[in-house]
């Protein structure tokens, strides 16, 4: 189907309303789905509201450089913000739209018109991304979840135009199945929390001998073959993870993504893309909550209902679990393991999510990499983006390899 016949059919599917989403459709994978883990009250719940605080996403204490919005015009009344981004080889765009409760009866044909219409806008766009939100409650990224989400390469522009049409299948879609947990605003607290004392001990231990000690897992156990591990925490995001997925295709490495898993459950396609790239997907808890002020059950809820929304996705076993700012406590470690989960910190911290520019950034990952290593990023800093194209190079220059957690010698 042509550009030009899908922009007649989005505007005449518009215009006389016929077309309603099937707001009950829930997706294979989702909360309501998911079952309780043993360490639990028999058929306990998502609870309402996340139980502990929530870690911002990537929160960075320095301006972060402005992202370049587009225009469109003339405007759809819907449309919140357009942002878009390249990475030195593609561009995407993000979309967020906000809709009030008579307009959700249109989410279909309205994401088709904002698709083509910012296709349309910016020819070098590789790919649209678009967020339909309730308008009432939108408070960002972090805030309560889409109502719906696509994904839409250029070359994919006619099969969601089907979709939209025909209901012809089109796995890049998620619609919200309306009975997720409801939000909590994130609390500020330090991305990186200091150790207590007895966390110390095995921290030590895990360091200096490296590979899993006490279900933590610090380095490698190998310090003389150049393999390190690259790792991004907060994913999945709908306009970096594409050009982050890009980036690391052209230059063959494959990294471990610490995933949140309510953004998993409203982007399920990006986690598909990285499986079938090859890379390994691991749990950054449901909500992205401070694990160390929470009961034992309430920790090992978060990682559990993670794993659900990946493991339904993936199909594979989630073996490694990050706590989101580090911050988590001997009974955390404990119910991490009754999962089956490896904990997972870091040796290269260079701070990407706090925007320190683009120089010196990249001067510590190529000044921090060593045999062994877990390199910790972030998978929404824009900076690390622009610099890693370029330090993934150096290494492989240096003859590093940078692999997943999993592929690390142990
Ligand atoms: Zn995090």
């Amino acid at each position: 189907m042509s550009f030009s016949r899908l922009r007649l059919l989005a505007l005449s599917v518009l215009g006389v309303g016929m077309l309603g989403v099937a707001w009950a459709s829930a997706p294979a994978t989702t909360p309501a789905a998911v079952s309780a883990a043993p360490t639990l009250a028999p058929s306990a719940p998502i609870p309402a509201l996340p139980p502990g605080q929530v870690q911002p996403v990537a929160p960075g204490t320095r301006t972060p450089p402005k992202i370049p919005t587009l225009t469109l015009t003339p405007a759809i009344p819907q449309v919140h913000q357009v942002q878009y981004l390249g990475n030195g080889f593609i561009e995407v765009a993000h979309a967020i739209v906000t809709v009030t409760p008579q307009e959700r009866i249109n989410l279909r044909p309205l994401a088709l018109q904002v698709a083509q219409r910012v296709l349309e806008a910016r020819p070098s766009l590789n790919e649209v991304d678009i967020s339909i939100y309730a308008k009432s409650s939108y408070a960002g990224f972090g805030g309560p979840l889409p109502l719906m989400t696509a994904s839409v390469p250029r070359m994919r522009f006619g099969d969601f135009g089907r979709w939209v049409s025909s209901k012809v299948p089109y796995e890049r879609v998620w619609v919200n199945p309306g009975n997720l947990p409801a939000y909590r605003a994130p609390d500020r607290v330090r991305e990186v929390l200091p150790p207590t004392a007895s966390e110390l001990v095995n921290q030590k231990q895990a360091r200096l001998h490296g590979g899993v000690v006490g279900g933590l897992l610090y380095r490698g156990k190998d310090r003389t073959l150049p393999i390190a591990a690259l790792t991004f925490d907060d994913a999945p995001h709908p306009m970096y993870e594409p050009l982050l997925l890009d980036v690391l295709r052209r230059s063959g490495n494959k990294a471990t993504f610490f995933v949140i898993g309510r953004n998993a459950a409203a982007y399920p396609y990006f986690i598909r893309d990285m499986v079938e790239a090859r890379h390994e997907i691991a749990n950054h808890t449901y909500h992205h909550v401070r694990l160390s002020p929470l009961s034992p059950s309430e920790a090992s809820a978060e990682m559990h209902w993670a794993n659900q929304i990946l493991e339904g996705i993936t199909h594979q076993k989630v073996r490694y679990f990050r706590p989101p700012g580090g911050d988590y406590t001997p009974q955390t470690l404990a119910a991490a393991r009754s999962l089956g989960l490896t904990t997972v910190f870091w040796t290269d911290d260079p701070g990407d999510f706090q925007n320190p520019g683009e120089m010196l950034l990249e001067s510590r990952l190529r000044n921090k990499l060593r045999p062994g290593g877990i390199v910790l990023l972030h998978d929404n800093a824009p900076q690390m983006l622009q610099v890693l194209q370029s330090f993934l190079s150096a290494a492989r220059h240096q003859g590093y390899s940078l692999t997943t957690v999993g592929g690390l010698p142990k």
